[in-house]
């Protein structure tokens, strides 16, 4: 019943009851016991046509909540999310000058507070997404922050809620498959370009994370040009002949500082008619579609997503990756491509992504078992 609601905010218990074939006496029982449990509330539903009135079930004003906290390059970001799925945001922190790992973990933690205050007992998961690969719930690197081997332990210490860490390419996949552009996929690949490209094979709803966490690391399969080395040590990768660094590298422009930035007004440049900046979003597009070609035949998936600057990317170019991709699918794929969409969550995927885990984790049988031992 809570996955329903979570599914379908605003959900009738009449159409509850009849998706899960429940009695609508049982049904009734059922809800009530969620009420007593402080998990869901009933209010009247409009009256519609003929059929004998209901209610709509929402997330009790006093139930179980998940603090969603999110780590970017610039800034830091907190959310509260609630039962019924819906997440709102609290607030937005810019990283001061030193943005070393000690100031900003103080500054979540005083922002994690904020977001308790008031509702500590309530506050029963805190779910972080950061910008960098996770190992046993630490941040392996992140060449942009120059943070290497931050661990988070302390962020929710003391809360009485587990902390449960991950990364943010895998959360945003996570939130497109549950609320976004791949629902009802039983495989979904979703890809996102930022400063690299990331992303997450997603079965089901849930991530394919790695025996140790770290999968997803799809910019560096090599599908790039063998006589390049990556940042990352290998030899290859997809990343060095999509990211922005490539497209400075086809203008004969330095190494940017901002990646995300310098590619956005690479794109503006195309669009505006500049030929030489034309070329070479196009070779990047042409190469971006040529490795999720590899990808969709690797996995077979229902269908690709992709966040970031990726869809710009294609959008930018979309004859010539539309071309590449198909002429990089095994032939037998080519009659019915994996189709390719844009996320559907834009920026906001990883928050929703980490706000659905923590959800996830609330509503297993043993937390709302602890749940409701504190509400008998
Ligand atoms: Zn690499």
């Amino acid at each position: 019943m809570l996955a329903e609601v979570r599914r379908t905010p605003g959900v009738t218990r009449a159409e509850i009851a009849r998706r899960l074939r429940l009695s609508s006496g049982l049904a009734t029982e059922l809800c009530a016991r969620l009420r007593e449990l402080r998990l869901l509330t009933e209010e009247p539903a409009p009256a519609r046509g003929r059929g004998r009135p209901t209610t709509v079930l929402r997330a009790h004003p006093e139930g179980p909540l998940v603090a969603v906290l999110e780590l970017r390059q610039e800034d830091w970001r907190s959310a509260v999310a609630s039962l019924d799925g819906a997440v709102r945001l609290v607030e937005t922190v810019r990283h001061g000058p030193g943005h070393g790992p000690a100031d900003v973990l103080a500054a979540m933690r005083s922002g994690l507070d904020r977001v308790r205050r008031g509702r500590e007992r309530r506050v029963r998961a805190v779910s972080l997404s950061v910008p960098a690969p996770v190992r046993g719930g630490r941040l392996v690197e992140n060449s942009t922050l120059r943070w290497r081997a931050v661990d988070f332990a302390d962020l929710a210490a003391g809360t009485g809620a587990p902390l449960l860490v991950g990364n943010d390419a895998i959360l945003a996949g996570v939130a497109e498959t549950r609320t976004g552009a791949a629902v009802g996929a039983a495989v979904a690949v979703h890809l996102i370009l930022e400063a690299g490209i990331g992303g997450a094979l997603i079965l089901d709803g849930r991530p394919m994370e790695g025996a140790h966490g770290t999968a997803g690391e799809f910019g560096h399969m090599p599908f790039g040009d063998r006589s390049l080395r990556c940042l990352c040590g290998a030899r290859g990768c997809w990343d060095v002949v999509v990211d922005g660094n490539a497209l400075a590298r086809s203008l004969g422009d330095p190494t940017p500082s901002d990646v995300r930035t310098y590619t956005e007004t690479v794109l503006a440049r195309a669009a505006s008619g500049d030929v030489r900046a034309g070329r070479a979003v196009r070779d990047a597009a042409v190469a971006l579609a040529s490795g999720l070609a590899g990808l969709a035949n690797a996995h077979d998936p229902d269908v690709i997503t992709l966040g970031g600057l990726a869809a710009p990317l294609r959008a930018a170019a979309r004859d010539a990756f539309d071309a590449a991709y198909l002429d990089g699918l095994m032939s037998f794929h080519r009659a019915a491509p994996p189709p390719v969409l844009d996320a559907a969550h834009a920026d906001d995927g990883s928050l929703h992504g980490a706000a659905a885990v923590g959800l996830d984790h609330i509503t297993t049988e043993s937390a709302l078992a602890t749940w409701s031992d504190l509400h008998p």
